[in-house]
């Protein structure tokens, strides 16, 4: 590993000015589990990292007003599995996580870091995106906010500029919604995944009214089925209809090899788990 120097800044608007927009060398560091990883293999030869650890505004878990949940982006991914206002207003968040890598893995890895890598086989880019979630990012020019379904550009890439940081995930209410987030590994339970499916519905007693689904680890960006949307769109969840959405999901998407699996068979795994995942979500039993 080449020598790197690593800033420790306390106040954002230090840690905005060590950052560049310019200078690919130069990045934030949140739990470092992706990055060392680059570092060890020598995709990545930083020459500085600015660790977020000591900005006070990155932390905590909180609740909104209107009944959704703000995170900091420095709060690690178990705070946020045994958070019992996680527990309590969005249970699909802590039940993905329990298939989300390991203890080890969890301790040290943020959800800004989950949400920034733009890496395609993380399970919170597609849970969150479904959930309607968005990021409030920080840089030079303010503050914006956008939609983790917006967030990613491509492999490995997101809207944020090198100088830009994520300073909190904001997820909204989900009351009334029926949520799932089914995942697909083809090594251990709790590798990266093969294949994951969050579902995010609305339904009442004249059909689901709305629904939301996104999947990740197929393409090199989590993608929203808007064509399932579409078909779910007022109608009552039966197996014919769990069928007909699982096949038009493989219909639409054009699932990228890897190493988890072919195309062909990525193909096969949406066309059951996109199923499933709604039946979860509805607490139905798919067959
Ligand atoms: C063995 C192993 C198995 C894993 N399995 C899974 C899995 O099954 N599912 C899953 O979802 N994840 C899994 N992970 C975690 C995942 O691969 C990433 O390592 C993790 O999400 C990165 O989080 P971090 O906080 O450590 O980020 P870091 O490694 O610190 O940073 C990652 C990237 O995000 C940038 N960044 C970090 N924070 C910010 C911020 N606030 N604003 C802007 N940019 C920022 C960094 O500059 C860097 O480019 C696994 C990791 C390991 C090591």
């Amino acid at each position: 590993m080449s020598p790197f120097e690593i800033a420790e800044p306390a106040t954002i608007a230090d840690a905005l000015a060590l950052l560049s927009g310019d200078d690919p060398d130069i990045r934030p560091l949140a739990g470092g589990s992706a990055l060392m990883l680059m570092m060890k293999s020598g995709v990545f030869r930083p020459t500085r990292l600015v660790s977020l650890r000591r900005l006070d505004e990155f932390t905590g878990i909180a609740a909104t007003p209107e009944g959704g949940i703000r995170i900091g982006a420095m709060t690690s991914l178990a705070a946020i599995e045994h958070s019992s206002l996680v527990k309590q207003r969005a249970p699909v968040i802590v039940e993905a996580m329990r298939r989300l890598a390991n203890v080890r893995v969890r301790n040290q890895a943020c959800i800004g870091g989950a949400l920034a890598h733009g890496d395609p086989h993380l399970d919170m880019p597609p849970l969150l995106a479904a959930l309607g979630a968005e990021v409030t990012i920080v840089g030079p020019e303010g503050e914006r906010k956008v939609a983790v379904a917006d967030l990613y550009v491509g492999y490995y890439q997101t809207v944020l500029a090198g100088d830009e940081l994520i300073r909190e995930v904001s997820i909204p209410s989900l009351a009334g919604r029926h949520t799932a987030y089914q995942k697909c590994t083809t090594r251990s339970a709790d590798d990266w995944p093969a294949l994951g499916v969050a579902v995010n519905l609305r339904a009442g007693k004249s059909g689901i009214s709305e629904a939301r689904i996104v999947v990740g680890a197929v393409a090199e960006i989590p993608t929203q089925l808007r064509n399932v949307e579409m078909i779910l769109q007022g109608r009552t969840l039966d197996q014919a209809l769990l069928a007909q959405a699982g096949e038009a999901a493989a219909a639409e998407l054009s699932p990228t090899s890897d190493a988890r699996g072919s195309a062909a068979y990525k193909r096969q795994l949406v066309k059951v788990y996109v199923g499933r995942a709604i039946a979860a979500a509805m607490d139905v039993v798919a067959s």
